[in-house]
This record gives C-alpha cells, structure tokens and sequence, in this order.
C-alpha cells in the first residue's frame, strides 16, 4: 500500500463528507493504493455514522471511536498504530488542510529521502491574535530548543515514513512535537513544504488559548525526557553536586568568619546561604536516586529503537 492517511476528527460530521470526497479524487487521479483511517476522538455529533456510511460505501476507509475525548494526540497515536502504507500523512478533519498537497508529500519521502516532511500553513487563515501571533512565538521558541529549522511545528498536514510513526509515540498534547519526537528517536532528515491553508468551514476551533502554557510544559518534558529520561542522575545529581559543593564552601567561610570573631551567626546571610544550597543540594540528590531507583523497575528501561539487525 502506498499512503495511509491519517485523520484525527472531533464533532467534524459537516466535513467530513467532502473531505472523503476531496481525497479519493485526488488519490484516483494519482492511481495511488490508499487507505483511510478515521479516529473519532469522542465525538458528541454523528461523526461516527459519517465513518460508517464511507466503509460502507469504500472500504479504503477504516474507523477507529474512541469513548470519550481523548485529545488529538491520543487520537494520531492509535491511527498511527493500524496504519499500513509506505507514506503515512496526518490531516485535520476541518477541511482547513488540502488533500491535493499529498502526491507532493508523498514524493518527498519517497524520492528525495526525507523521514518527515511537515506542512507550512505560510498563509494561514486563523484569527491573527488567537492564533498567528502566538504560533510565531512558540515555532520560535521550539526552533531555539530542538535545532529543527522548521516554520510550522504544528501543521496538521504532515507526511512520515512509515518506520518513523511505529518509532514514536504520542501522548497527552505532544502532538506539536511529533518534528522534536522524532528527532530525538534518530529520524533527523526532516524536510518542510509549504502547503495551502484554507479557512474552517464548518465546525469551530478545537483548541482555545490554554494550548500555550500546556505546549511549553509539554515541551519542557520532551526536552528533559530526552536528554535525561534514562539517566536522571546526570540531571538532578549535577545540579545537587553544584548546589552541595556552594553550599559547603559558604558553611567553611560562615566557620571561619565565626571563628575570627568577625560575624554573629544568626545576622549572616551567608549562614542562611550555605543551609539553604546544603539541603538543596541533598534533596536534589535525592531525587536522582529516586529517578534512577524509578527507572530501574520500568519495564522500558532498555526499549531501544533498532534500526538494522544482522542476528542470525
Ligand atoms: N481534534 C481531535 N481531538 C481534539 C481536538 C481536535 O481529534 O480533542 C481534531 C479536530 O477535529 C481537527 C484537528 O484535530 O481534525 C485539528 O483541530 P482544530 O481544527 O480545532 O485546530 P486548529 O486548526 O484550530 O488549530
Ligand atoms: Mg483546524
């Protein structure tokens, strides 16, 4: 199978049916083998019965519902779990991505050897405060911090090789890193295409401004897991040694400055200083010992990511 297309959809039953449409033309056009996979995040209106009539009708279309919602990331991680094809491409369900980017997307991984290949909305059409302003900021932010040069962390339309989305998982709001995640999972020649973006015709916007704070703690726990999620200790233990070693040089001066006679302990602020990075420097150590005792017992304490085996 060539490409499976991946939609994560929430109360998106008016789109839905033109979005089907719009695809099997394009992939008709193309002669591609395809798949579709739906995964109704919980949806309350009747996009399930939408998902229905298109397996019924094509049975290119696969759906998966979830009980409740779970968010999109939850949503691209189960469709990423069925999918088949060669290319997977990930696509909003709100007609805001177009389906003709995706021969393009498609070539891209294939002939010029990209693992991911993200859309760039360059012209967006969203509210500009709500929307644009922030977005800059957090690209700009999450450019700094991973060393990906891309524009649009968070563009729905995105295409992967298929080893890449069996590499990976997604969870809670990660789905703005998936670039970062799968860079950290060895998957570094990530490319970029600028895509049209069209305005939400149906349906309204599923993500308010709570995104933002949720997106920097998000990407504070990437950053960390990566760097530190098997080794705590060179995190906590480093900076419980710094803070320790401050801590004891100020209680030596605090003892000397005592002994001459030139300080009243109680008035020092060095006193204070020393106890303060003395106990500090102790619990971060702490908990590096707890981090580690954690990851220790964790069942994938030695999942690695293989790429190539030659075992008989
Ligand atoms: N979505 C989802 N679960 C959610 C929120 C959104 O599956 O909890 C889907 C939504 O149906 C759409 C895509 O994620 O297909 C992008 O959402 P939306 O268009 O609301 O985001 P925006 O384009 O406004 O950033
Ligand atoms: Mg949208």
């Amino acid at each position: 199978m060539d490409i499976s297309i991946v939609v994560p959809l929430y109360n998106e039953d008016e789109s839905l049916p033109h979005l089907a449409e719009w695809i099997d033309r394009v992939m008709n056009e193309h002669g591609f083998s395809y798949e579709v996979i739906m995964v109704d995040d919980g949806s309350k209106d009747s996009s399930w019965a939408v998902i229905e009539s298109l397996r019924a009708k094509n049975p290119c279309y696969k759906g998966v519902k979830f009980r409740r919602n779970y968010g999109k990331s939850a949503a691209l991680n189960v469709g990423f779990g069925h999918a088949q094809g060669d290319v997977v491409i990930t696509m909003d369900a709100d007609l805001q991505d177009s389906p003709d980017e995706v021969p393009e997307l498609y070539r891209m991984i294939k002939e010029e050897g990209y693992d991911l290949v993200s859309g760039w909305k360059k012209k967006r059409y969203d509210s500009k405060l709500a929307k644009n302003i922030p977005s800059k900021f957090f690209n700009w932010t999450t450019r700094k911090m991973s060393g990906i040069k891309l524009h649009d962390f968070n563009c729905g339309l995105k295409a992967y090789r298929r080893d890449v989305v069996k590499s990976i998982e997604v969870y809670g709001e990660m789905h703005r890193y998936i670039p970062v995640i799968a860079k950290w999972a060895g998957f570094s020649n990530i490319g970029e295409k600028v895509v049209q973006h069209r305005k939400r015709e149906f349906g309204v916007t599923k993500f308010g401004l709570n995104r933002f704070v949720n997106g920097y703690l998000d990407l504070m726990s990437i950053m960390f897991m990566s760097k530190f999620g098997k080794q705590p200790m060179h995190f906590f233990g480093l900076v419980g040694s710094f803070s320790f070693l401050f801590g004891f040089v100020a209680l030596i001066a605090v003892i000397i400055m005592r002994l001459c006679g030139s300080i009243h302990l109680t008035t020092s602020v060095w006193f204070y200083l020393s106890m303060l990075f003395l106990v500090l420097g102790a619990m971060l150590f702490l908990a590096g010992f707890l981090g580690e005792l954690i990851c220790r017992n964790s069942t994938t304490r030695n999942n690695y990511l293989i790429e190539k085996e030659l075992v008989d």
